[in-house]
């Protein structure tokens, strides 16, 4: 079996007027994405629901068959687990940035400048603290990001965010929910007094000073979040999974369901991520795995900044990348799916609830009439407008994987 889900993140679109009112798909020479359409059959897909915006873990958790609203408890679980720390049930994960405060406590860069090498030696001296016999992991993510953990005895995730989300205000102060969440906002205020002042003494933070950089001199904390319990892939599906992603958050939904994360070097998750060791990457995943998901986020990145020409650049090292897959593999030998997991229209620059376009071409799959691959031809083709947790079903079907319903 070599089933695949080729995920452009954010990647379908509105029109856009310096593109002649077409969308960046239309627009793009997406010859192997068409090639999918031509063969196979298209529709739309409403990632999480019609009209809802979905951020790209929800829309994930979708893709892979899952209901976001039954197993998505917050960002934090996903990005601890995206970075590689294991979880255990009871643990309480935020994501957290470093940032940089001035002498009166006032925030003044909510990511330290982007802090990047010497995130890991700061992130080290605020891990494996122990208050109140809570054990706190505190680790680097990428860049200015980092993720803590607390485990222990009637902790909660019942508690606030303290990033006020702007400049020029104080931290906000972590509160609690109910008797857990009270005792877990005090831990989290005794954490960050530590954390200030172990920061602010920092041999590293000294150094930045004297570079001229800014110093990361505390954390803000959000996305307070506990592991849910959630049926395996595996379990769910009999399928064996993995999943290929730059994405820290994208790796996290993957072990949350029990895919394993597959590592690519030069997968960065920018626009400068490089697409064909991507590539290469699934087709060799294909002979362990049945299953495999990519996803390129370079679309997200270039929507996020309003970017057309790098969009449409994008879409075209996506198409780079499928052409190598269904070349090494052949396509008869695939099950194989293109879409989005939401629309970031360049001209909004966030993400929209519009669904997005999706086409699948399987041996066994119906050839419907559509021939292009973008939001508005694949509208029109057999497979409808489904919802983000159909698709996996649908593909299965194809692969004739999935047991009769009654009799
Ligand atoms: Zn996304
Ligand atoms: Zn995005």
């Amino acid at each position: 079996m070599s089933i695949v889900v080729l995920v452009g993140d954010g990647m379908s679109d509105r029109r856009v007027s310096i593109l002649g009112d077409r969308t960046p798909l239309q627009y793009s020479r997406n010859r192997n994405m068409c090639l999918i359409s031509k063969l196979g059959e298209n529709g739309i897909i409403d990632p999480i629901s019609p009209g809802v915006t979905p951020g790209s873990d929800t829309a994930h958790i979708a893709l892979l068959g899952y209901d976001p609203f039954e197993i998505y408890t917050g960002r934090g679980v996903l990005e601890a687990l995206g970075s590689g720390i294991s979880l255990k049930r009871g643990d309480i994960a935020f994501r957290c940035n470093f940032c940089t405060l001035d002498e009166k406590g006032v925030i003044v860069d909510r990511r330290a400048g982007r802090i990047r090498e010497d995130g890991e030696i700061l992130a080290k001296s605020l891990d494996g603290i122990r208050i109140s016999g809570v054990k706190i992991k505190f680790k680097q993510a990428l860049a200015h990001r980092c993720v803590l953990v607390l485990r222990g005895k009637k902790i909660s995730h019942e508690v606030t965010d303290t990033d006020p989300k702007r400049v020029g205000v104080k931290p906000l102060i972590p509160k609690g929910r109910g008797e857990d969440g009270e005792r877990t906002a005090e831990i989290l205020r005794e954490f960050l007094n530590i954390a200030k002042e172990t920061l602010s003494e920092h041999p590293v933070n000294k150094e930045r000073i004297r570079k001229g950089l800014p110093p990361a001199n505390f954390i803000l904390l959000r996305g307070a979040s506990f592991l849910p319990e959630v049926q395996k892939f595996k379990e769910r599906f009999g399928v064996n999974g993995a999943c290929i992603a730059g994405m820290s958050l994208v790796k996290g939904v993957a072990r949350l369901l029990g895919l394993d994360v597959v590592e690519v070097e030069g997968a960065t998750g920018g626009l400068d991520t490089d697409v064909l060791s991507k590539a290469d990457a699934t087709i060799s995943s294909l002979d362990k795995y049945d299953f495999v998901l990519v996803n390129v986020k370079g679309t997200d990145e270039a929507s996020h900044d309003g970017k057309v020409f790098e969009k449409v650049n994008m879409i075209e090292k996506i198409d780079l990348l499928l052409g190598r897959i269904l070349e090494e593999k052949g396509i008869e030998e695939l099950t194989i799916a293109v879409t989005a997991d939401h629309t970031t229209p360049l001209e909004v620059k966030k993400h929209t609830g519009d669904p997005v376009p999706v086409a699948i071409y399987s041996k066994s799959a119906r050839r419907d009439s559509t021939r292009l691959f973008d939001e508005i031809s694949c509208s029109s083709g057999s497979i409808g407008r489904i919802s983000g947790k159909n698709l996996l079903p649908i593909m299965f079907n194809l692969e004739g994987i999935g047991e009769e319903f009654g009799e």
